[in-house]
């Protein structure tokens, strides 16, 4: 019994290599999920921008995966003792409505990332993310209704606050996700907004924020700096070496002290691994489940790990070192170009611990994203 917790782009690759490897009679796949498909996240700000449809990027995982027994749930638990996954179902509205405790003999564990928050007041209440399908669509729904409801205000200068309210996007977040956004949402509300008659391109406001000290710092100085050039030319207000204090209904404050007045925050600033992992109490890097070059985890009988949630070492970092120790080797960044690659590797190895092929170490080729 194969079972795989996430069904992402390394569980879904994982799979796929093992239903291609396998012979059908050698092992039973389970994959525990809590969609029934597997989400193209880098395509989610094209949802939000509408150019691209929502069921375009959700990928049915019983269509693709015709020997894998799909069970829609969350794992909540793993016990390596026992060898056993406890998984938890919900009913519509994410109500808890059953546990059901699943066996394996090998366990594949990549439940991917969460959207890192940083406790900050107000913002998991008030800021819009873009990690899911529905908040992708709910942030358009949300734009189209912010345009619509300064476009019914009245003339008149008490109305100016309201309207510059709902007319100011706030995006924390310079690296590919807040910027790409910024982006995709610039162009699309800046051609269609003269379907509304008192409403032009030129009144709504764009800010992007980040801690760090240049956009898009995963592509180096020189690329960065093009892509400040092209954000400043697209009339985007980038304000670097900040991030939120508080956000509030209507304003968002930031810790350089200024406010802005805004009801749109939105929340692209970096990932943190699914807190399952958090959960087994094996050693983590940076919150990433420790794993070898194969991807195994050291010390746990039948268990592997890759994808975000994982710290996968980066052999083809120059920083690598065969003497390294698992706390201070660079680990592959969260892309999922690196987490299908792991997931092919983990259906490689899975298969050869199960006498099927050899076992190697994943890809070794680095990139951005
Ligand atoms: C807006 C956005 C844009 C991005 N753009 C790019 C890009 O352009 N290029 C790029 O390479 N990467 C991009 N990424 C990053 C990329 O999406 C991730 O690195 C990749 O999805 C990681 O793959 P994964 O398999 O580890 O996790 P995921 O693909 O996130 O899959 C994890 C799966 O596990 C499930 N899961 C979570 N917890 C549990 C649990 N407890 N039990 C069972 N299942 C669970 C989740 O629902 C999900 O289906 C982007 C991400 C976002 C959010």
């Amino acid at each position: 019994m194969v079972v795989v917790v996430g069904g992402g782009f390394a569980g879904f690759h994982a799979l796929r290599r093992l239903e291609k490897t396998l012979p059908p009679e050698s092992a039973e796949l389970v994959l525990v999920n809590p969609s029934d498909y597997l989400l193209y996240s880098p395509l989610l700000p094209d949802v939000s921008a509408g150019v691209v449809e929502p069921r375009h990027i959700a990928v049915s995982l019983r269509q693709q995966l015709r020997r894998t027994r799909v069970l829609l749930g969350r794992a909540t638990s793993v016990d390596p003792q026992a060898k056993t996954v406890t998984v938890t179902t919900t009913e519509d509205g994410g109500a808890v409505d059953g546990e059901h405790v699943q066996h394996y003999d090998r366990l594949v564990l990549v439940p991917g990332s969460v959207t890192r928050q940083f406790d900050i007041p107000g913002v998991a209440e008030r800021a819009h993310g873009v990690k899911t399908l529905v908040e992708a669509q709910f942030l358009r729904d949300h734009l189209l209704r912010q345009l619509d409801r300064a476009d019914a205000l009245p003339e008149g200068p008490e109305h100016d606050a309201e309207r510059r309210q709902r007319l100011t996007v706030v995006a924390v977040g310079a690296g590919y996700t807040g910027t790409e956004i910024v982006a995709q949402l610039q162009y699309w509300l800046g051609s269609i907004v003269s379907c509304w008659a008192r409403v032009r391109p030129a009144d709504i406001s764009w800010v992007l924020i980040d801690l760090a000290t240049s956009v898009l710092p995963e592509l180096g100085p020189d690329l960065g700096a093009v892509a400040m050039d092209a954000l400043h030319r697209r009339g985007i207000d980038v304000r670097l070496g900040v991030t939120v204090k508080e956000a509030r209904d209507g304003e968002t404050e930031l810790t350089d002290g200024s406010t802005i007045p805004s009801r749109t925050l939105i929340w692209g600033a970096g990932v943190a691994a699914s807190p399952l992992v958090g959960t087994l109490g094996l050693p983590l890097q940076k919150g990433r489940l420790v794993v070898d070059a194969d991807l195994a985890v050291p010390g746990v009988d039948g268990v592997w790990a890759g994808g975000d949630a994982a710290a996968v070492p980066d052999l083809a970092s120059p920083r690598w070192s065969p003497a390294g120790t698992s706390q201070d080797q660079p680990v592959t960044p969260p892309t999922a170009q690196h987490a299908q690659r792991q997931g092919a590797a983990l259906g490689r190895n899975v298969a050869a611990s199960l006498g099927v092929g050899r076992a190697r170490p994943t890809s070794t080729a680095t990139s951005a994203w």
